[in-house]
């Protein structure tokens, strides 16, 4: 067993945190409560690499949840905000930066006519929904257990059955009246969605959905299951709402839609569109973006939405991925990486499965198939919790959870991708010895 590394200043950093912030974060996936232990406090982020208050090194494959697809203080990303950084940094009136970042955005993903940006994917669900509601007239929504949409109130209603039960609050502070209009739907089961529209089609504003998950760990969805969204939804004049502000831009550049070939009527964007800094994004058809405010009556305003820095950081991110051959070789990466650990996983006598859409991958400590928050809930996650300590030691940052996905950046280099599944046989022989 490899001694662990000296992470004292990370330690004493995260004791003073906790008497200044609740849990000591600023946003609850950061702690290390799906893994135990103290969060690692982090100094600089260069390529694909994390650099500790104590000088330990890691190769990253957290990327900031998601965003950092280029690596970490990518040069011309740097640029790029500090041009902006000169000119001032919020003028709360119109740039040209913001004309360029949605046209980069409505040329990308098919469905988006028109976009409106915001700052932050939370504040993207939170508005499409509202959208949703305004444009149909009718107060339902459909979403997904193990669905993960942002902080917003009706949406944070995951436990869900097998039958499709009326939500009940996940949260205390979200009422019951908010959660009733929620109907939670298990992934990827379409007879339950044809069950859900027979029984409530006339009440369905939209269905929102991960058309890629990402926050049960990484569990794509079945084409058919997301046919069966589109035809169910377009017979009842209900929206369907892609939340990609994960997968957009991630698993293809025109997003999962792109990939699928299913084009919804409204989508949702945040994380690499804002290469690191806060931005959010809601789009669609444009007589349905039309509806919003100062074209429409549908309200939603931001002091700072379409910032310059972060239509800067956004702009670069978006023209490096759409000129440059970075989808290609996050493929090879990654299928390289899910198929290492499957070995490693065969070999230590591991029972494990890999989810993996593009460079968003799991790896399921569960010898069956992820396909729906069920499944996801079998994965043996004290054996997650030992994987992700020995592969920290080994200097390989992961999610600190099961539940969250890895990824890959453009920055990995092949030797980084083999030293870590070569990392990951070491650490699950260790998972094996108990
Ligand atoms: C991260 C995420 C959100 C929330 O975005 P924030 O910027 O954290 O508010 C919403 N939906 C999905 C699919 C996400 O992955």
């Amino acid at each position: 067993m490899l001694a662990a590394m000296n992470r004292q200043q990370s330690y004493e950093a995260y004791v003073r945190a906790c008497t200044l912030m609740p849990g000591g974060v600023n946003s609850p996936a950061r702690a290390f409560g799906g893994v135990g232990g103290e969060p690692i406090f982090f100094l600089r982020g260069e390529g694909a690499c994390l650099f500790d208050l104590d000088g330990n090194r890691y190769v990253d494959y957290v990327g900031s949840w998601g965003p950092m697809i280029l690596g970490h203080a990518h040069p011309m990303v740097v640029e790029a905000v500090e041009t902006a950084l000169r000119q001032g940094t919020s003028f709360g009136a119109p740039t040209l930066a913001e004309n360029e970042l949605a046209a980069l955005v409505v040329e990308a993903v098919p469905s988006i006519e028109m976009v409106r940006l915001v700052n932050s994917g939370t504040e993207a669900t939170m508005s499409a929904l509202r959208l949703a509601r305004a444009y149909t007239g009718r107060p339902a929504i459909i979403k997904f257990s193990g669905n993960y949409h942002g902080h917003v109130d009706s949406l944070l209603v995951a436990a869900g059955s097998s039958a499709a039960t009326l939500g009940a609050p996940d949260s205390p502070g979200v009422t019951e009246g908010t959660a009733r209009d929620t109907l939670v739907l298990p992934y990827n089961d379409a007879g339950a969605v044809e069950h859900a529209f027979d029984e409530h089609g006339g009440r369905l504003a939209a269905v929102i959905v991960e058309p890629v998950a990402g926050n049960m760990g990484c569990v794509p969805a079945e084409p058919a299951f997301l046919e069966t969204l589109r035809r169910r939804t377009a017979e009842h004049g209900a929206l369907l709402i892609f939340d990609e502000v994960m997968s957009g831009f991630r698993v293809a550049y025109g997003g999962a839609q792109a990939r699928l070939g299913i084009t919804p009527d409204l989508t949702t964007l945040g994380k690499i569109i804002g290469g690191g800094l806060p931005v959010g994004a809601y789009g669609g058809r444009a007589d349905i973006m039309q509806q919003v405010l100062p074209a429409g009556k549908v309200f939603q305003a931001g002091t700072l939405s379409g910032n310059p820095l972060a239509t800067a950081a956004g702009i670069a991110t978006l023209k490096l991925l759409r000129d440059g051959d970075v989808y290609e070789r996050l493929e090879q990466r990654s299928a390289r990486l899910a198929e290492g650990f499957d070995d490693a996983a065969r070999t230590a006598g591991v029972p494990c499965t890999v989810g993996r859409c593009g460079s968003m991958l799991t790896l399921f400590f569960s010898p069956d198939p992820v396909t729906d928050w069920v499944s996801a809930a079998r994965c043996d996650t004290a054996r997650f919790s030992r994987f992700f300590w020995a592969m920290a030691d080994r200097g390989f940052y992961l999610p600190c959870s099961q539940y969250e996905a890895m990824f890959v950046s453009a920055a990995h280099t092949a030797a980084e991708v083999d030293a870590t599944v070569a990392a990951a046989g070491e650490a699950l022989r260790e998972v094996a010895a108990g």
